[in-house]
């Protein structure tokens, strides 16, 4: 069976090269029509002569993704349908607002933890993407947003389909390959990696002084709350979170963002608004509230505008920056906590 060319490193390249009786070189210019040009075919690497093309051809394959659908929301979000090249289906998003397009990304099909209120989690975790499947995301997300924004992306979160840090070692590495100059150069600045809340896995990426952005799904600080809508929270309970929050703010400096969902009956409580606001003096964090888009079974319903207010004083009141996030492209089931293979 032949190899995807996409899984081998530049050094790889560098060295398939030279013990097939050519020069080191050629393997950065193969990489860099792989990765920079995202071309699909040997035969478009026009640098390369025809002998050697046909020499890769015989040993690897290009590995790449398709958008199978596209469904535009009248508020200019774009939500894709994308074919892997085993047939398995993700959906990412482009999602445009006045200064910024941001493409939400999916990092595994399906997903291994059971969210009560997420629609991904009804698919089950079918398997991880490949480094190059989410890199590849970006790249057609980033055409899109030039086609029909007339604009690069300028964004990216790791906030579609599947948990990032179950699948780590590729996230790392297609972020590795967005930031980096041979592939689309973008700062790691621009880059959040929204994580359920894995500690072990949060006190890697401080370890490995990763430069991107953390987004913890907190919605709620209460243990008993959390567990019943995020069963692995009894795995991995709030304390053992917040000791690998600290771990991370002690050694990247870099304050958390913690998305939050208020939910009617479930976390609209005064107990659960002190819960969050004490949780939040743990490391230096802001606060998310995104709005709910509800998935079929009811449910999960968004609180009042009563709710989310007493959300916003209690926390303004103790100098804790929160944002309210109104979730866009709703009409086509793109919105968060709505990507399960709908459309
Ligand atoms: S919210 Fe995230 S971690 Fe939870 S089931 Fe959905 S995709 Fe998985």
């Amino acid at each position: 069976m032949k190899k995807d060319i996409r899984a081998l490193s530049k050094d790889q390249l560098r060295t398939f090269f030279v013990e097939n009786g050519d020069k080191a070189f050629r393997g950065n210019q193969v990489y860099e029509w792989l990765w920079n040009k995202s071309i699909h075919n040997f035969e478009d690497m026009t640098n390369i002569s025809k002998s050697t093309r046909e020499m890769l051809d015989a040993h690897f394959v290009i590995n790449h993704i398709e958008v199978d659908s596209m469904q535009r929301s009248n508020d200019g979000t774009i939500k894709n349908a994308i074919k892997l090249h085993d047939g398995k289906i993700v959906e990412s998003v482009l999602i445009p607002t006045e200064t910024r397009t941001t493409a939400c990304v999916s990092s595994q099909v399906g997903c291994s933890f059971d969210c009560k209120f997420c629609a991904t989690a009804r698919l089950k975790r079918m398997r991880n993407l490949n480094a190059d499947e989410i890199y590849d995301q970006v790249v057609a997300i980033d055409k899109q947003s030039k086609h029909y924004h007339n604009r690069k992306l300028t964004n990216i979160v790791f906030m579609g389909m599947g948990e990032p840090l179950m699948n780590y070692n590729n996230v790392i590495k297609s972020i590795e390959k967005i930031t980096s100059s041979e592939g689309l150069g973008m700062a790691s600045r621009r880059i959040t990696v929204s994580t359920s809340g894995v500690p072990k896995m949060i006190r890697k990426m401080a370890d490995d002084q990763v430069k991107f952005n953390l987004a913890v799904s907190l919605h709620s600080a209460i243990d008993e709350v959390r567990t019943k809508i995020m069963p692995f929270n009894a795995r991995f309970p709030l304390v053992e979170l917040k000791e690998a929050l600290e771990y991370w703010y002690a050694k990247t400096k870099r304050a958390i963002t913690y998305e939050y969902v208020v939910w009617n009956g479930i976390n609209d409580r005064k107990i659960d608004v002190d819960a969050l606001v004490k949780y939040c003096k743990y490391v230096p964090c802001k606060v998310n509230l995104i709005e709910y888009n509800p998935i079929d079974d009811g449910e999960f319903q968004q609180a009042s505008q009563n709710a989310l207010n007493l959300y916003i004083s209690n926390l303004e009141m103790h100098d804790i920056s929160v944002t309210v996030r109104r979730s866009r492209g709703k009409d086509i089931d793109a919105a968060c906590g709505q990507l399960a293979n709908k459309s």
